[in-house]
């Protein structure tokens, strides 16, 4: 019996002790809570990412469970004052019922949008797409999580036909000989990882980080590679460069694995090391070295992270890293192979449930239509009920309140006022819209401009399943239930799918009951209920869970999908026969450097690019409110290199005001000789004067949909 056995709810007595995982993100570290009469704790808890490691977010979760800012009871704007104002759930969701009603009944099904996280757990995730296609009927649902992995998501799925993003588990890491890192910073968003890192540098590894700044990681680096913002894809075209002209490319496994590579080989012969070196500042020995590394090494693995991956050419660039490992024959190859550090707790299981605008559960694409037969199937809806897709997400929130846009939309587990580009128009999109709600544990900035707040359980207060960053499915149990006035997204979802229904009265049932009746059976509250229908939606599907039940991620240490049978194996490792795709063939597929979608000039000489720190998490909404995390990361700042500092008058810790072209924030400076003189960094944690997304440029990955957070031109002044 494992330690989550022990968690088992007995039914009408509150466990005093889960073992569980950490609420924040894709590492899903281990951790046990307890509850004693001085309240929850958390305790490390020995899981094979984390090895009994959590970082201060970790170990801080629980301090949210009885905060005072929790919100736990409905809010509702008031129209005579314009505040919200405390309100009985039956007046909340009333108020959105007939919100909902209103707009679709003057605009279309499609004037109401959802919006979900990619913190939801699976269940949640599963039953929002299914609410927004059967329950509202229509097509415009997104998540955050298109602002999180979904070019490194499109990548895979072009080259690989699947997408999941790490084909094999993290403990490879430390048996690499060579890992590159591009643009991922694990020292500060998931410091337990680096545990990996140590072991294989231990074992005699080489790491390589490429990242713009000096980063905690980078510090750890055997070779650290400082490129201009925006030139990671032409330094992956260089790495490849070299390896054709050394001959370390693996051309069996390209013969009998891949297609494509011609056009490849054509088009990295454009990029010999001096041209890379003008463009992206990288010393050639350092090209040349890291080439080396890579092409000589035994076992090798290359990961992508948010540095290369949110720019408007996102796709390519990743496709770029991941062509560079199909020449050296890296994926399907025992310890090594291409992967994707995911970002949010669950934003591998969230993209796979039907949150994303073009998918159904299980991967599906939602204009397949063997795919909505299946899905309808499972539902019990004709295939021609369901709505066909929607838009990315920051093309969904621009539209929001204008003409032929939604007019209403339903939030849960997101604070895009914060988190979203160009954030000050995302923030008067809100605005304008007729109907917000939001459902949040706080709140959040966006909460703040709803017309409804629906206060919802905490992780510790919930069963489910979340998803890690290795496709490892994990067990999420509760402590104990919400408190008082609190409930859970799925119980949320039932209720407002019910009186969605109970408002269509018919002729043959004028007063609703019957349509109310099924829409509750339709949408269970409760996770089990959920989960067992997510294993039906998904079976035969790319992201297959038919296999995957809650004993056997308790008796496993979690399943990896795919999983299609319970009684069959599930697949730590991916490609070690065949890819995903029709023929088996891994597809490289050429791509070129293109400038970033905005260039400096004399007016914003400098580039911005954003990350995070290691005591925040996403927009903030949980982490700022516990004190620990606040006292060691309290407010945002302007890092900048003394050489820049000193040619703008500039001195540590002055306030700087930041302005691009979409407008200005406002932080401390903070000088560091770890980053380029021709580049700034901000967090993009925080709201208010200090938020650095007020700056950020919103054009998009033509494929994936991803903003270019990581590059846009800007001038810094002492404020
Ligand atoms: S935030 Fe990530 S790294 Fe930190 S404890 Fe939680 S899961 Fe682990």
């Amino acid at each position: 019996m494992t330690d989550g056995a022990r968690s088992a709810t007995t039914p009408g007595r509150t466990p005093r002790e889960v073992a569980t995982h950490c609420p924040y993100c894709a590492l899903q570290c281990g951790m046990t809570l307890r509850a004693d009469d001085a309240g929850v704790t958390v305790h490390p808890r020995q899981f094979p990412t984390n090895r009994g490691g959590l970082c201060q977010k970790g170990w801080t979760a629980a301090e949210l469970l009885d905060h005072p800012e929790r919100l736990t009871t409905p809010l509702v704007r008031d129209l005579v004052t314009g505040a919200l104002q405390p309100a009985s759930w039956d007046t909340a969701l009333d108020r959105v019922v007939a919100g909902i009603r209103a707009v679709q009944h003057d605009a279309g099904r499609d004037a109401v949008a959802v919006f979900g996280g990619g913190g939801l757990t699976n269940e949640k995730a599963y039953a929002l797409g299914k609410f927004a296609r059967i329950g509202l009927r229509t097509r415009h649902i997104d998540y955050n999580g298109r602002f999180c992995m979904s070019s490194a998501a499109a990548a895979g799925m072009r080259a690989f036909g699947i997408d999941r993003g790490l084909p094999f588990p993290l403990a490879d890491l430390g048996r690499a000989d060579t890992l590159l890192l591009v643009g991922a910073n694990p020292a500060e968003t998931m410091p337990p990882l680096v545990r990996w890192l140590t072991e294989q540098r231990r074992n005699g590894g080489k790491l390589i980080v490429i990242d713009p700044r000096v980063t905690a990681t980078a510090r750890q680096a055997d070779l650290h590679l400082q490129p201009l913002p925006g030139t990671d894809l032409a330094v992956a075209n260089a790495l490849l460069h070299i390896a054709l002209t050394e001959g370390w490319v693996d051309r069996a496994y390209v013969a009998d694995r891949t297609t494509g590579f011609d056009a490849v080989r054509r088009g990295v012969a454009a990029w010999w090391p001096a041209r890379t070196e003008q463009l992206s500042g990288v010393p050639v020995a350092d090209l040349e070295a890291t080439a080396r590394a890579l092409g000589t090494g035994g076992r090798v693995i290359i990961l992508t992270a948010r540095g290369a991956e949110q720019h408007a050419k996102g796709v390519d660039t990743v496709t770029a890293y991941v062509n560079l490992a199909l020449a050296l024959g890296l994926p399907g190859r025992d310890g090594s192979g291409y992967g994707c550090l995911t970002g949010q707790g669950n934003g591998q299981g969230g993209r796979e449930h039907g949150q994303k605008a073009d998918q159904l559960p299980g991967y599906r694409k939602i204009d397949d239509p063997a795919a909505r037969e299946h899905v309808a199937g499972v539902w019990g809806v004709p295939a021609d009920d369901l709505p066909g897709p929607g838009v990315p997400a920051y093309q969904l929130l621009d539209s929001l309140g204008t003409p032929g846009g939604p007019r209403a939309m339903l939030v849960f587990g997101s604070n895009p006022v914060v988190s979203a580009p160009r954030a000050a128009r995302i923030e008067g999109r809100l605005r304008d819209l007729d109907l917000l709600v939001v459902a949040d544990l706080m709140l959040s900035e966006t909460a703040a401009l709803a017309d409804v707040v629906l206060p919802t359980a905490q992780w510790a207060e919930e069963d489910g399943t979340m998803t890690n960053l290795e496709g490892r499915v994990l067990r999420r149990r509760a402590l104990r239930p919400p408190p008082p006035g609190v409930r859970t997204d799925l119980a949320i979802i039932s209720d407002l799918a019910a009186r969605l229904a109970a408002t269509e009265a018919t002729d043959a049932d004028p007063a609703g009951v019957r349509p109310a009746a099924v829409a509750a059976a339709r949408f269970p509250a409760d996770p089990a209920t959920v989960f067992a229908e997510l294993r039906r939606a998904s079976a035969g599907g790319a992201a297959d869970y038919a296999g995957i039940s809650w004993d056997r991620i308790d008796a496993d240490d979690g399943v990896y999908w795919p999983c299609p049978t319970e009684d069959g194996p599930d697949t730590p490792r991916l490609f070690a026969d065949r890819f995903a795709t029709p023929d088996g063939r891994a597809r490289f597929h050429p791509v070129d450097h293109r400038p970033a979608a905005e260039q400096v000039c004399a007016t914003y000489p400098l580039h911005f690019t954003t990350g995070r720190v290691l005591a925040q998490y996403q927009s903030g909404t949980q982490t700022r409110r516990v004190a620990a995390l606040r006292r060691a990361a309290p407010e945002a700042f302007v890092e900048l290199h003394p050489d820049l500092a000193a040619r703008l008058g500039i001195d540590d810790g002055d306030p700087v005001r930041v302005t691009s072209r979409r407008g200005e924030f406002r932080a401390p400076a903070r000088l560091s000789a770890g980053i380029r003189p021709d580049t700034v960094f901000a967090p993009f944690h925080y709201a208010g004067a200090g938020r650095a997304n007020s700056v950020t440029n919103d054009a998009v990955d033509p494929i994936s949909g991803m903003p270019e957070f990581k590059i846009c031109a800007v001038r810094v002044e002492k404020a």
